[in-house]
């Protein structure tokens, strides 16, 4: 026997259908409209930035555009080669630096070389111009020169005199390469929450602060091994900055020794003992100098600076390829069996 529908049963059936299929299709819509992945590349900091933000079309194209112009101007502004900078004319003329900006980027920096006992210190400029890390070709320089160079470092030689930065002598020079991308990456993140998005990834090569979450989920970041390109594991972090300093990043081979650009202003050599810091802290400027710091303390005192400052964890690899783990970060790191 044939089962038939009588005639009104097939209507509200149908009828039930387009609604579930309606609905459904609206459901799509307003999620990828919602959670649209809009992404942009630019080439600043010596490196490719790129921003990923989650929102309506309309709000993130627009947000990561201003966002991205905000980072550039961070980059002109802090570069110690660019000569409109007032870096540059503190460095080559002794011109007091006024910007109210750099400034407050200074004083913090200046906080992390008390803290660090001068491990971070950015009159490190004069020794990053002798090993030419500055050009393309970086050489390694005779005993005497670094020697020499020596006495023009020490942020002692800093001083704020009439709400300005100056100096007690005269060759002393600034680079803010190990925190100004940090500072360049919580600018855009401010610029990106201003203009509505809520969502969003800064990736600055490698140096990545993550804004909320990724819609629901967490974002996921990398953390990358310093010897090969395979990455140690991952975390999921909102509202975090994961950020990285390594022997990997500007460096030379000579008599098989690996010479790097983070230099320890105490010896006037690339800082020993460590392959590679990620440092994990709320505030990505914050991470960018510390992450450094603890690059030049090494194993032993980085641990122990690291549980004194809140809300800070970090893995630490040797240059043997020991991976120490501050204590809040051991079971965090996950395997990349899930990353994707
Ligand atoms: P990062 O990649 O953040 O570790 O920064 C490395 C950059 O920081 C180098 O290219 C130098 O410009 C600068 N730098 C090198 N050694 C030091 C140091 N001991 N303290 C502060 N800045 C440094
Ligand atoms: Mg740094």
């Amino acid at each position: 026997m044939k089962a038939t529908l009588p005639r009104t049963k097939a209507k509200i059936a149908l009828i039930l259908i387009a609604v579930v299929i309606i609905v459904s299709l609206g459901i799509r819509i307003y999620n990828s409209y919602r959670f649209h992945l809009e992404k942009q590349t630019r080439f600043m900091m010596d490196t490719y930035v790129t921003l990923y933000a989650v929102g309506p079309e309309k709000i993130t194209s627009r947000a990561i555009d201003l966002a991205l112009d905000r980072m550039q101007e961070v980059d002109e502004k802090f570069n110690a080669l660019n000569p409109e900078s007032p870096i540059y004319a503190f460095n080559h003329r002794n011109v007091p630096i006024a910007d109210e900006e750099i400034l407050n980027v200074i004083r913090y920096a200046l906080k992390v070389s008390a803290t660090s006992g001068g491990a971070f210190d950015i009159t490190i400029a004069p020794l990053v111009k002798l090993w030419g890390f500055y050009g393309d070709s970086p050489r390694l320089p005779r005993a005497k020169e670094i020697e020499d160079t020596l006495s023009k470092i020490g942020y002692k030689y800093l001083l704020f005199r009439d709400g300005k930065l100056d100096k007690t002598k005269a060759d002393i020079a600034i680079d803010l390469g190990g925190i100004a991308k940090g500072y360049g990456v919580l600018q855009a993140s401010k610029v990106l929450l201003e203009e509505g998005v809520a969502s969003a990834l800064i990736d600055a090569g490698g140096d990545v602060y993550a804004l909320g979450k990724k819609g629901r989920k967490f974002w996921k970041v990398g953390i990358r091994n310093p010897r090969g390109e395979e990455l140690l594991g991952y975390v999921e972090v909102e509202d975090l900055a994961v950020m990285g300093s390594g022997d990997y990043e500007r460096f030379f081979i000579k008599d098989s020794r690996r010479f790097h650009h983070i230099l320890d202003p105490r010896t006037g050599y690339p800082a020993q003992d460590l392959s590679g810091v990620t440092l994990i802290h709320p505030d990505p400027m914050v991470a960018d100098a510390w992450c450094t710091a603890l690059f030049v303390l090494g194993p032993g005192k980085g641990l122990e600076i690291i549980d004194k400052i809140s809300d800070m964890e970090a893995i630490l690899i040797t240059t043997e390829g020991e991976k120490l783990y501050s204590s809040g970060l051991k079971h965090a790191v996950k395997g990349l069996g899930e990353f994707n």
